[in-house]
């Protein structure tokens, strides 16, 4: 008989530390699998939960379990089309409690304004950190046994995948093939992007605010991408120290560097941004920038979150990138019995994961 309780590992409202609870086991409702999870990855999200910058819990619970970057294996169907032993990868938003809407309706979660969803393990619903979580398999992305490991970065790569998306099309009226792309930031999601990126652009440049050595930069440096230290190249200046960007993409959070970005553009280039900053007022020439942007023919595209195209595509480009980068990107993986492990953040740290049951 299994236990009727897990582990899970839930943070305060409002933020501060995490920790782990004792929950119910969840039972699957109709059309819903039982998913057991592997692992569970942890980002600059996560860190701003914990920080009180960032998310909520559910509508009356006064704690929320962490976690939206899983991998899991698929325990109990319970519905057509999954099969029990399935590796799979949940999406992250799911309609609102008020109910579904056009959003959810078309298959685009991912542009649903906010109100019109909820994040788990971000905002409004618990995430993947437990032994075990429910969803409806619409919402699970099935994925090849090679991914196990390191399945629960295909959600962040599907971030990437979106983003690329958006910024691309605003550039498909004309003839336009990007040869020079810049990641702003040098954090995980900003290395994985630099290594998507690569496979897409000959010249590819990366962002960070490190001295060597430094794990980041050796990685930056082996993707075959140039290191830019923001201390040393303002943004600005990067068109004359290395060369004008067809692309940019942005994934630091520190809120001048979308606008910045219209600087570091070539003409007819397009920026991404999905960095998330806090309030944050400095100045900035707007007539300059409004001028560049229009004279120049360049463009600004905001991303968050992902849908279920962009989870296929970023399984496909996964399977796609050298082992390597995972072995390097993730430098811890902290079993369930000290997963605080997971939320240390030092220069040596890169990306971490907690793990529930190896894969
Ligand atoms: P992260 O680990 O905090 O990475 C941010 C990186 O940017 C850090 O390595 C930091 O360097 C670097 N950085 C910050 N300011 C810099 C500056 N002025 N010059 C050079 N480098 C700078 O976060 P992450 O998990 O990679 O995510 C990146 C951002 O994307 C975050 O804002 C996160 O909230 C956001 N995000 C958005 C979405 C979405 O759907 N839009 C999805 C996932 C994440 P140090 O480490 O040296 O401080
Ligand atoms: C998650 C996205 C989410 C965004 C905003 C990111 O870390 O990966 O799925 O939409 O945060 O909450
Ligand atoms: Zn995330």
């Amino acid at each position: 008989m299994q236990p009727s309780t897990m582990d899970a590992i839930a943070v305060p409202a409002g933020g501060g530390s995490p920790a782990v609870t004792t929950m119910e086991r969840p039972t699957p409702g109709p059309e819903e699998a039982l998913v057991r999870v592997l692992r569970v990855g942890i980002d600059g999200t996560d860190h701003e939960i914990l920080a009180g910058e960032h998310g909520a819990p559910p509508a009356g619970a006064d704690r929320l379990v962490l976690g939206h970057e899983a991998v899991g294996v698929v325990e109990d169907a319970n519905a057509p089309g999954l099969t029990p032993g399935t590796l799979v990868v949940p999406m992250v938003r799911r309609p609102p409690p008020s109910g579904s809407n056009q959003f959810f309706e078309r298959g685009e979660p991912d542009m649903a304004p906010s109100g019109a969803y909820v994040e788990r393990g971000i905002v409004g619903a618990h995430g993947y950190c437990s032994s075990y979580f429910t969803s409806p398999a619409e919402y699970l992305v099935e994925l090849p046994e090679s991914l196990a490991e390191y399945g629960f970065l295909v959600e962040p790569a599907s971030i990437t995948e979106k983003a690329l998306e958006h910024a691309l099309t605003t550039r498909s009226a004309f003839e336009w093939e990007p040869e020079s792309a810049l990641v702003l930031g040098n954090g995980s999601l900003g290395l994985l992007s630099t290594a998507m990126i690569a496979q897409r652009c000959d010249r590819v440049y990366c962002l960070g605010r490190r001295d060597r050595p430094d794990p980041t930069i050796d990685i930056i440096e082996r993707l075959g991408a140039t290191y830019i230290d923001s201390r040393e190249t303002a943004l600005g200046e990067i068109p004359s120290a290395h060369e004008p960007m067809d692309l940019v993409y942005e994934a630091t959070g520190y809120a001048p560097h979308a606008f910045e970005t219209i600087e570091a553009l070539a003409p007819n280039g397009v920026g991404a941004l999905v960095g998330v900053p806090g309030d944050h007022a400095f100045e900035i020439d707007g007539g300059a920038l409004h001028r560049a942007l229009v004279m120049e023919n360049k463009a600004l595209v905001g991303s968050v979150n992902s849908g279920r195209h962009h989870f296929e595509r970023a399984i496909e480009t996964q399977s796609s990138l050298p082992e390597w980068l995972f072995d390097a990107l993730v430098t811890t993986v902290a079993p369930v019995e000290s997963f605080a492990d997971a939320f240390v953040d030092t220069d040596e740290t890169i990306k971490t994961a907690i793990e529930f049951e190896t894969p």
